[in-house]
Formats: C-alpha cells, structure tokens, sequence
C-alpha cells in the first residue's frame, strides 16, 4: 500500500559525461545540463539530502516538488562534469565515494571530494571497497561501515551523515549496522524489504539515464509515485 505513497525523489546518477567502453551507467553532460534545466523550469526545488533527513527526524511532512540528486562512485567527472553545472543551477547533491577508490585512474581525487565539500556537495560513504554488503560477515559490515566513515571525514574534515550500499544490496543486519556506526540515513537503489513503507536505512533512489531528457520521462520520475511506474526488487 505504501508503495503508492509520495516518496520524495532521490535521483541516482552514476557518470556524467563522456560514454566509455565500460559498465558504469552514464550520462551525457548535454542530457545532464537538460535534465537540470527542465527541473527548473518546472519549478522544483533541489533540496540538499541533509533536509530529506531533519524532515525525517522532525516526522514533518516532505515537500512536494522537491527532489535530491545523488552520485555514486566518485568518478572523476562528478568533479569536471557535474558539478561545474550544478552550480550554474545552484543546487545541492551527494556523491557517494569508497575511499579504496578514490584517487584511483578515473575516480575523485581526495583534494576534488575536499573541494565539492567545500561547496556544499555532501560526501557521503560506499563503503571502503565498494563492497555488496550483503556478502559481508557482521565484523566485516561494522568494518566497511565504520572504517569508510572515519577515512573520509578525517580527509574532507565534514562529518560524513549517509551512506549508499554498493549496488543497493542491503539486510536489516546491515541498516542495524549503519545506525550503530553512527550515519543518520542509508540509501539504496529499487530496492526495498516488503511492505515497502518509507525507511531512512533503505531510501529508494530513481536511476537516471540519457532517455530522461525528454519532459515526460523527467516529470514521471520527480512525481514523488515513481514507485508506481517502476518493479522493486528484493534487498539482496
Ligand atoms: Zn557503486
């Protein structure tokens, strides 16, 4: 039932950019710049991920025709690409990072992560390798979680609030984890435990592709009821 309810939109971009020959989902810079021109010509409100939590700690209702814009990864572009549009439009975002990969060929460099912080964009964990958190041993997961945490305030000198499990895979052993390491929220991709009500250690994320340029596809995805278009999967 919860599923037809609003959930503000978490967008989920990995690479903006140029498209190479790998796996990574990407989008162009021109469908990116696009789809940020049309979310302010329709008048939304790009919050930064921080306000999707105190809304939750304050049990307020969510703004509608808001949304939040999400990376993971840390690719080098979110640096070079992204966010030098992002600012021409103002708006905040998250970049999910695994510091066993940051400063890698193609990844963020610590001064890039420090430098997007500096400028509002929240670093936020993948854990420290990019790990299916699933898989993980109990010692493992508070390792992963913890560790990742540690590392990336200690280089970005913020306090790191979110977390984004690798691939969305996640257990309710793992959200008892990320409470217990101290980050005040979890995101995943579509995926979700049954019942799929609204929940801070598992918040739903929309994957934006190239195709989301187009008006509608873009305004199906921002309604806040993308849950009604879309099948959710199961949490690992
Ligand atoms: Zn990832």
């Amino acid at each position: 039932m919860s599923r037809w309810a609003y959930h503000l939109p978490i967008l989920a971009y990995h690479r903006v950019g140029p498209f190479r020959a790998d796996h990574v989902p990407t989008v162009s810079a021109e469908a990116f710049e696009r789809q940020l021109e049309l979310l302010a010509r329709f008048q939304y409100r790009v919050l930064p991920l921080e306000d999707l939590i105190s809304c939750l700690d304050r049990g307020e209702r969510l703004p509608r025709r808001s949304v939040v814009i999400t990376f993971d990864d840390g690719y080098a572009e979110t640096h070079t690409v992204a966010w030098p549009l992002l600012k021409r439009f103002g708006y905040p975002a998250a970049v999910f990072v695994a510091p066993g990969e940051v400063g890698r060929a193609g990844f963020a460099t610590w001064e890039q992560l420090a430098e997007l912080a500096r400028d509002g964009i929240a670093v936020g964990s993948h854990t420290m390798h990019h790990s299916y958190v699933p898989l993980l041993s109990a010692e493992r997961l508070q390792e992963e979680f913890r560790q990742s945490k540690a590392v990336i305030e200690s280089r970005i000198g913020r306090v790191v609030q979110c977390l984004s499990y690798p691939s969305g895979g996640f257990t309710p052993q793992a959200q008892a984890a990320a409470r217990a390491a101290g980050y005040l929220a979890a995101c995943t991709t579509n995926r979700s435990l049954p019942g799929a009500s609204l929940d801070r250690w598992a918040l739903r994320r929309i994957k934006m592709t190239e195709r989301d340029a187009q008006p509608l596809r873009l305004l199906a995805k921002v309604s806040g009821h993308y849950d009604c278009f879309r099948r959710l999967k199961r949490p690992n």
